[in-house]
């Protein structure tokens, strides 16, 4: 068999990654520091706020999980999550540009601040500035509570690419009209040049997109029911170009034929072995509008792929003594590429599966995950919530015990694990596999739900890192505004 896993790309480890980010805040801090003698503090501290929250909402174009230099090393999950941690501290900042402009407050007459926020929120020539704020309001907005107002997936991702470009033009804009230090030396640069860097590689996507469609052809050769509402869609690409991808990694799949690049697509793992990249397995569960359909899809449908993507890969097993693959309802998928990659690697270290269902019947066929595990020796733990299950299959959910016997006699801190499930078995499962002693580095987990409860002590360890970041990017700020 021929080995077509890629190597991982070139990707920033976080640290450069959050190097990286505070130093593209504190650049035009430092040009406009530069550029011109200070005026007082409210107004340095108004421009710093409206010039690092300007820039980091702008950076959050380049940080939806789409660019592998970016996302590579850290994971899809800590991408979507610095997404979704950044993007309401940089309304935060903007939202107190207005503020201090309006500033300072006079104790004798408070009234004089608000009537002067009020005058520039309503002057005509500043709608721009205005403008961008509602904009803003309504991306973050409607992504925090996409749910509570019914919104479409579809439609919510549609309008937020159309609201982020929005945001781009606006800001820019408004910097350029309005800004103390946009018009100063290399600050004139500064703004213009943010907005190619952002909105080139977000468009780049799609272009990626469409030339990945005319490279591998892919054509759906086998749909097949695999459990309860639970499908498997095998792919393969009509010009024999295999995709290289690692095993574990996902792409993002848009099934409805045509010759153009469908831009509604939905990320799936790969659930085949990357040694034949010239046929794809994916495993679709039910879960909504697009999902409920997958079983219908004719046979010979032109499909879309944009991948790989993801570092949900065996490099997080390096290392380790034993493996331990922990998977819940749907997140067998990447799982059963894991394994068929471990089968054609002759994988010799002990391997345990930890596999939970709603019930029995949503357990997926084991045809798919006998022969890769019997072939390295593996053993599996087969669990389902719903009593009555059928044979081999224990009393769900995943406990201390079942996580106990899968470590067997190895110390905890040389063994490895991967998990990918629901949002509250990772939390459950990250937590106790750390408290037996596993380090939380060698605990790796992907989340199919960015809306998922986040709430392990790895990810209270990344939101840390995360307001260490945030920190910085204030106290740049606060510089700036004291000098
Ligand atoms: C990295 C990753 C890998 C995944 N791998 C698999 C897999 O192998 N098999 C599988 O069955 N599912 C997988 N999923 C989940 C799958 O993408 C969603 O179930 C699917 O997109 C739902 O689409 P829908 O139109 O059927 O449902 P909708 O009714 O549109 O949405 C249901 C929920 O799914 C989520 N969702 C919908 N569209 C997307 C999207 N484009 N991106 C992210 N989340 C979305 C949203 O939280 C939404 O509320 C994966 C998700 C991620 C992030």
């Amino acid at each position: 068999m021929a080995n077509n896993s890629s190597k991982p790309p070139f990707a920033l480890p976080a640290w450069a990654l959050a190097l990286l980010f505070i130093a593209v805040i504190a650049l035009p801090l430092v040009l406009a520091g530069m550029a011109d003698e200070p005026i007082d503090f409210w107004t340095e501290a108004a421009a710093a706020t409206g010039i690092a929250g300007g820039t980091l909402l702008l950076l959050q174009l380049v940080s939806s999980g789409r660019f592998k230099r970016l996302s590579g090393r850290i994971g899809i999950d800590v991408t979507m999550g610095f997404h979704k941690w950044a993007a309401p501290v940089g309304l935060v900042l903007v939202l107190l540009h207005p503020v201090l402009l309006a500033a300072p407050v006079d104790p004798s007459d408070p009234l004089v601040a608000i009537r002067r926020l009020w005058r520039m929120l309503s002057a005509p020539n500043l709608w721009d500035g205005v403008a961008a704020l509602v904009v803003m309001g309504l991306l973050i907005g409607t992504a925090l509570g996409r749910e509570r107002l019914g919104l479409r997936y579809e439609v919510w991702r549609a309008s937020h690419a159309v609201l982020a470009l929005a945001l781009v033009g606006l800001t820019v804009f408004h910097a350029l009209k309005h800004g103390f230090y946009a018009s100063e030396g290399m600050m004139r640069l500064f703004w213009p040049a943010l907005a190619v860097a952002v909105v080139v590689p977000m468009l780049s996507v799609y272009l990626r997109k469409a030339i990945s469609l005319h490279r591998h052809d892919w054509r759906i050769a086998k749909v097949r029911a695999r459990a309860d509402r639970l499908w498997e869609i095998t792919v393969e690409s009509a010009t024999s170009r295999p995709l290289e991808f690692r095993a574990g990694q996902f792409g993002w799949l848009a099934a409805t034929g045509g010759r153009m690049p469908v831009y509604f697509d939905h990320p799936f793992s790969i659930a085949s072995g990357p040694q034949d990249g010239t046929r794809l397995r994916f495993l679709i569960q039910e879960a909504g509008d697009f999902t409920d359909t997958v079983g219908d899809l004719p046979e010979g449908r032109r499909v879309g792929i944009d991948a790989p993507h993801g570092s949900f890969t065996p490099d997080a097993l390096a290392g380790a003594e034993r493996i331990i693959l922990i998977a819940g309802g749907v997140g067998i998928a990447p799982m059963v590429g894991l394994l068929e990659d471990m089968q054609a690697r002759r994988e010799t270290r002990p391997v345990h599966l930890i596999y939970a269902a709603r019930d029995s019947a949503a357990l997926l066929d084991r045809a798919l995950l006998d022969p890769p595990l019997q072939a390295i020796g593996g053993k599996a733990t087969y669990l389902a919530d719903k009593p009555g299950g059928a044979e081999g299959v224990g009393q769900g959910p995943i406990t201390g015990a079942h996580l106990r016997a899968a470590l067997g006699d190895t110390p905890p801190e040389r063994c490895a694990t991967m998990i990918c499930g629901p949002g509250g078995m990772t939390t459950s499962v990250t937590d106790t596999l750390h408290q037996m002693g596993l380090p939380l580095a060698a605990i790796h987990y992907e989340r199919f739900d960015y809306d998922d409860e986040a709430g392990s002590i790895k990810d209270r360890q990344i939101l840390t890192r995360f307001r260490m970041v945030g920190l910085a990017v204030g106290l740049a700020a606060l510089a700036f505004a004291l000098r």
